[in-house]
């Protein structure tokens, strides 16, 4: 699937989980004997976080999992958690979009200037 129709995320957490000590997203980092390993976004692209830790997306995804059911135990916990989640996913699919307009933005005034310089 092409990158500008990926609006369904990825994995149950994706966009979601933060870095415990910069607060950076946590990006993919590689899929090691049919799991996945996750790692702090800014340490990976950056190095400007020291946690360089990798984390096992199935357990984190378990775990998050379970504490879920713990706390779905009636309609309210239901529809708290739908409510916040879908409120979650609208803010980061709103980003993207606007992400992606300021890039393509960027990327035409750099074919312009290319233009420019070729006609000179
Ligand atoms: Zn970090």
């Amino acid at each position: 699937m092409a990158p500008r129709d990926r609006t369904t995320p990825r994995h149950l957490l994706s966009g979601l989980l933060r870095c415990g000590s910069c607060g950076a997203g946590m990006s993919v980092e590689d899929h090691h004997r049919g799991r996945t390993r996750i790692r702090c976004t800014k340490a990976t692209e950056a190095a400007s976080c020291d946690n360089t830790r990798s984390y096992q997306l199935d357990v984190i995804e378990a775990a998050v999992a379970g504490g879920l059911r713990d706390r779905m135990v009636d309609r309210d916990g239901i529809a708290l958690y739908v409510r916040v989640y879908n409120e979650e996913r609208q803010a980061l699919a709103a980003y993207s979009v606007n992400r992606r307009a300021q890039i393509e933005k960027r990327l035409q005034q750099a074919e312009r200037e290319q233009d420019r310089i070729y006609k000179a």
